[in-house]
């Protein structure tokens, strides 16, 4: 499989390090949990992945559920989005699984990525179907974006409405 860097990532703060810059770019493994997104065969399962270690072509990551090898997968970390291929998994510590990923393109992540996207506002509202790497991900967000913090308002007074009309129509 071809390895594909795009301009700019490699030779930015946040690079997807090449082998000999390996130790002294350990950000990967610092971050910690990040967002995994089945892409396909299970399309948009997300779940939470931990990175547990990098390496030229890929990565091992450690998470709540089996995954299959060729299963392509999409890693939401805090500034670049890496895409890959199960290569491998199995059964780890603590009843989770660690999974080989061969990488296959790292890209920055994409504005819609770090605004919060409409369908996430409910949930991130409601406390429900976001994962904790992507919650905190959407506060420490918020706190620097007036245009997502605007939207959150709205959000809420929809919602606030919605529960008003709910209750009459239920008394
Ligand atoms: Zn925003």
């Amino acid at each position: 499989m071809e390895v594909t860097y795009m301009p700019g990532i490699a030779q930015g703060q946040h690079s997807y390090a090449p082998e000999r810059d390996r130790r002294k770019e350990p950000r990967f493994e610092a971050f910690g949990i990040v967002d995994a997104i089945l892409r396909d065969p299970k399309p948009y399962a997300r779940l939470a992945a931990t990175i547990v270690d990098v390496s030229g072509s890929g990565m091992q990551i450690e998470l709540p559920e089996p995954l299959d090898a060729g299963d392509n997968i999409e890693l939401r970390l805090k500034d670049v989005t890496v895409f890959g291929e199960v290569c491998n998994c199995r059964p780890g510590k603590g009843g989770r699984y660690r999974a080989g990923i061969r990488t296959s393109q790292v890209i920055a992540s994409p504005l819609q990525n770090r605004h919060l996207p409409d369908v996430d506002l409910e949930p991130y509202l409601k406390k429900k179907g976001l994962t904790d790497a992507q919650r905190k991900f959407y506060t420490d967000h918020l706190e620097t974006c007036t245009q997502c913090r605007e939207n959150i308002e709205k959000a809420v007074q929809f919602l606030q409405k919605v529960s008003a009309l709910s209750s009459k129509s239920g008394s």
